[in-house]
């Protein structure tokens, strides 16, 4: 999964990104409404932290513009604790869900993880597929109940999949949701992670489909 920090508070930034990337996520950041807006208009995130008093756009402009273009991504809207004015505007602009500050990093890593999973169709932090289990919350994957030990970005490959069993996921996208724009993209690299997932998991799991991308199947025997 792969998030957007907009947030001009220099450390609050760098603490949201560090615990994010640490939770297992792709994490971009930006330090005011212009590019923040730029980032959420053209990269495919699936869930955004935006904080409301930014520089050069403010977060609830950034908000409307991205809904009334049709971006549907969750946002998490960072209000002050005593501006409750701030968090109707926010609904009303097309927030899902608010933190106010000063914040506790575990509610913004819960929330957000309830935003990704009601997003993507699911009910609990804990997925499963077939033999495979996965915690969103302790980031521990199971396999036949035996616990398995997954880099950050066979985790991340993998709890996307997760997130999307049923559907097919190309390899395009896998690779604009697993990486953050920093990052040296080569899609190829996408393909030996799935080689080494499959031998950590077995090799059933992922189904590949030929010249689409790669499938998770829900109803695959435990
Ligand atoms: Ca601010």
């Amino acid at each position: 999964m792969r998030l957007l920090v907009v947030e001009d508070d220099k450390d609050i930034n760098r603490q949201l990104v560090s615990a994010l990337e640490q939770a297992g996520y792709a994490v971009d950041s930006a330090h005011d409404g212009e590019q923040g807006w730029f980032l959420g208009d053209t990269e495919p995130y699936d869930a955004v932290v935006l904080d409301i008093g930014l520089p050069k756009k403010d977060g609830l402009s950034v908000l409307e513009e991205w809904r009334r273009a049709g971006r549907t991504m969750p946002v998490l809207i960072l209000t002050a604790r005593d501006r409750w004015s701030d968090k109707v505007q926010g609904f009303d602009a097309g927030a899902d869900d608010y933190v106010a500050k000063p914040f506790h990093m575990e509610e913004v890593l819960a929330r957000l993880r309830a935003l990704l999973r009601r997003a993507t169709g699911h009910s609990t932090n804990e997925l499963t597929c077939g033999s495979v289990r996965l915690d969103t919350k302790s980031g521990r994957v199971v396999v036949a109940g035996q616990a398995v030990k997954l880099t950050s970005h066979e985790y991340r490959l993998l709890a996307y999949l997760m997130h999307h069993m049923g559907r097919i996921v190309s390899r395009t996208e896998l690779v604009e949701h697993l990486y953050d724009q920093d990052f040296d993209r080569d899609s190829n690299t996408v393909e030996v992670f799935i080689g080494r997932l499959r031998k950590k998991l077995g090799v059933d799991v992922i189904e590949t489909v030929r010249g689409l991308g790669y499938r998770l199947d829900p109803d695959a025997a435990p």
